[in-house]
């Protein structure tokens, strides 16, 4: 991994976690693509729900984890969020026009992008989220890195 390209910011809570998306939101950019690594319950979402009132959503954002999209026009941009846990593999994305989205003017936010990392274009930025039970259960750190 580059270094220079990357930042890591440490949270103690879900609300740091929610801050730091919003800002996050706040400065997105159109046609900008975000990935999201990091297990299962690590704050993918909380980070996401975040970023959504960064937007200017007002709506509440879930895990859209049986919809694989969810899609949002309420924002100061429209916000794609992307949950695609249960994905059998990278073809599934073409039937839900996964290209016309991330590749248009919305704001792409793509929960467990590693899963389908071959169809990921090449400039996005990539946020993982990690714990470490050393730290406590609500740490995280968290580590933004322009792809
Ligand atoms: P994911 O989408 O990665 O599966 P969620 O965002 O749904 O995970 O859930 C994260 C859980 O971890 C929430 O219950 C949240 O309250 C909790 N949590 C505890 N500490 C933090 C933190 N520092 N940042 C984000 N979430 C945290
Ligand atoms: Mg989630």
């Amino acid at each position: 991994m580059d270094m220079e390209n990357s930042k890591v910011i440490e949270t103690f809570s879900p609300k740091e976690t929610f801050e730091l998306g919003k800002r996050i939101g706040m400065e997105a950019k159109a046609g900008s693509v975000y990935t999201l690594i990091g297990d299962l319950g690590v704050g993918k979402t909380v980070f996401t729900q975040g970023v959504a009132e960064g937007l200017g959503i007002s709506e509440p954002v879930n895990s859209p984890t049986f919809t694989i999209l969810q899609v949002y026009d309420e924002g100061r941009l429209p916000f794609y969020h992307f949950d695609v846990y249960r994905i059998g593999d990278s073809s599934e994305m073409d039937e839900i026009g996964f290209e016309d989205y991330i590749y248009g003017d919305g704001v792409s936010f793509i929960e467990w992008a590693n899963l389908i990392e071959d169809i990921i274009p090449k400039h996005h930025t990539e946020i993982k989220i990690e714990k470490n039970p050393e730290k406590g259960f609500d740490y995280r750190k968290i580590t933004i890195t322009e792809l």
